[in-house]
């Protein structure tokens, strides 16, 4: 597993992306998803000039980055895994951006921490795209609401949204929603594409990808 060469490769690719697309690679954002790996297999990303870090748990994420943060002061790191009230503090402490915004509790909650938190913090809305009711996300005929919500009375810096494609669907019609909905609300900001799909999901109008088996190989 050559995480330098995984690197180079995927950029190569989002690059031929946007060049289908007309769409400049700057515009795209590589989130490198770090979940499950050690330290040991993170520094060669680290080493390698990445500095924009995905991880799902705020324990794990803490562990492997508050060591790592020291020698590495540029570090911008997203959480993209479900976020519990209760550790909303300490995800604050540690990350630059939010993608899970996903129910009520926790705009609430964000918004009361927010302030006092002493950071500048990016957040989406995660948009359960595909009604799925295992996974979790707001649903889309509540999501109007709950954006404008977060929005105007709640006052979250609000940069875009989220979404995860059921597995087992085409992902493309997931994507075009999304982009709708962004446009809709004046937002800029999409999170969308994994390892098997982001070449879509720039087509799409990925301004993030978030991507974990492609660059450090399978969990
Ligand atoms: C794990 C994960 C990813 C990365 O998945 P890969 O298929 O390994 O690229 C992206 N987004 C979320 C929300 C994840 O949990």
């Amino acid at each position: 597993m050559n995480v330098a060469e995984n690197l180079k490769t995927v950029h190569q690719k989002i690059a031929e992306s946007c060049n289908f697309a007309n769409r400049l690679p700057h515009d795209v954002t590589l989130i490198a998803v770090s979940k499950t790996k050690t330290i040991q297999q993170i520094l060669p990303a680290l080493q390698a000039g990445h500095r924009v870090f995905g991880e799902n748990r705020v324990q794990e994420a803490t562990e492997k980055w508050e060591p790592l943060k020291q020698n590495y002061q540029d570090i911008d790191l997203h959480l993209i895994g479900p976020l519990q009230t209760n550790k909303v503090n300490q995800a604050l402490k540690l990350f630059d951006f939010i993608h899970t915004v996903d129910r009520e509790s926790l705009a609430t909650a964000l918004s009361k921490k927010i302030p006092d938190s002493g950071r500048t913090i990016g957040l989406t809305i995660q948009v359960n795209t595909g009604e799925e009711p295992q996974k979790s996300g707001i649903l889309p005929t509540e999501a109007d609401d709950f954006i404008t919500h977060c929005i105007k009375d709640l006052k979250l810096p609000i940069a875009g949204l989220m979404c995860i494609p059921p597995v087992t669907d085409e992902p493309t019609p997931h994507f075009a929603l999304l982009k709708t909905m962004v446009e809709r609300h004046h937002l800029t900001m999409l999170s969308m594409g994994m390892s098997g799909d982001f070449k879509w999901a720039v087509r799409f109008g990925a301004t993030h990808v978030r991507l974990g088996s492609a660059i450090f190989g399978s969990r």
